[in-house]
């Protein structure tokens, strides 16, 4: 009986040991973990708040940067350039100095398409041929079911995906906005994973959606260094946000005096008296 007693306390003793020791080995595991998440988290804010570069390339003709303003820009289905309206409203000299017809691209000289037809066809071609920016431009217009494409959120998926590898920024957008709930079952957390990949890459309208999420969300000072980044890469919806937060109290004069100042640093690196002209001829030239 003796033994068994003194069995049983050396057992208490034991498992008192063994607890002591489980419960500093949690207590390490935990503080090595959560020093572990804290850098990662720190690591992804860094990267996901880290000044983007522009989403597109700079115009080939000009070599201005391209402005946000989708109007200020137009693919050119032909060479797959992206081209400033600027450049696409300029006339063209032949090396006589004569103004030549002026239905041509810009950059390759191919006859602009005549026809809607024709130009779908031709965007098709470089879809084919790999072209990230062809790929996402389908991809939009079947999720949008435009320009005689049926609207098949599937199919437009399908090409976001292959823009993206292909290093288009700006499909990483569509998948978010496909995993918001079009199309597809919606998941926030995946919606919002592919936002931030198209917002560290240049894309202002992810980096805008990311920033009205957080403002939904309550967390307004993150919600305003998103729209502050999405200025300075020349989002004007999101400079009205700030002017609007501002005046609600809940940003300062400061941030929006920076946003504003940020904004006409961007119209400095865009402004050219040739896109000017193209924007006061043309409302569909319009750049900022
Ligand atoms: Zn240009
Ligand atoms: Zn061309």
């Amino acid at each position: 009986m003796d033994i068994s007693i003194s069995n049983l306390t050396i057992s208490y003793d034991v498992v008192v040991s063994i607890t002591v020791a489980s419960i500093v080995l949690l207590l390490i595991w935990l503080i090595l973990n959560g020093n572990n998440m804290i850098n990662k988290n720190n690591a992804h804010d860094e990267k996901l708040f880290k000044e983007p570069p522009p989403a597109e390339e700079d115009c080939p003709i000009c070599f201005l940067r391209l402005p946000n303003e989708s109007s200020g820009y137009r693919y050119q289905s032909c060479c797959g350039k992206v081209i400033c309206s600027g450049c696409c409203y300029a006339p063209v000299y032949d090396d006589k100095g004569n103004e030549v017809d002026n239905q041509k691209c810009p950059f390759c000289r191919t006859p602009r398409p005549t026809t809607d037809e024709e130009m779908i066809k031709r965007e098709k071609k470089r879809m084919e041929a790999g072209d990230a920016i062809a790929i996402n431009n389908i991809g939009f217009n079947f999720s949008q079911g435009l320009d005689g494409y049926p609207q098949d959120w599937g199919k437009a998926l399908e090409l976001f995906y292959r823009a993206a590898e292909l290093g288009n920024t700006k499909a990483y957008c569509g998948i978010g906005v496909a995993y918001s709930g079009n199309g597809v079952k919606k998941d926030e957390n995946k919606a919002t994973y592919y936002y931030e990949l198209a917002a560290i890459g240049g894309d202002s309208s992810a980096r805008y959606i990311l920033g009205c999420l957080e403002a939904n969300a309550g967390n307004m000072e993150i919600a305003l260094k998103h729209f502050m980044i999405a200025v300075r890469s020349g989002h004007s919806t999101s400079l009205e946000l700030i002017q609007k937060i501002y005046t609600n109290g809940a940003a300062t004069k400061e941030d929006y005096t920076a946003a504003l100042r940020s904004y006409q640093v961007y119209l400095g690196e865009i402004k050219s008296a040739q896109r000017d002209k193209a924007a006061a001829a043309r409302e569909d030239y319009r750049y900022y």
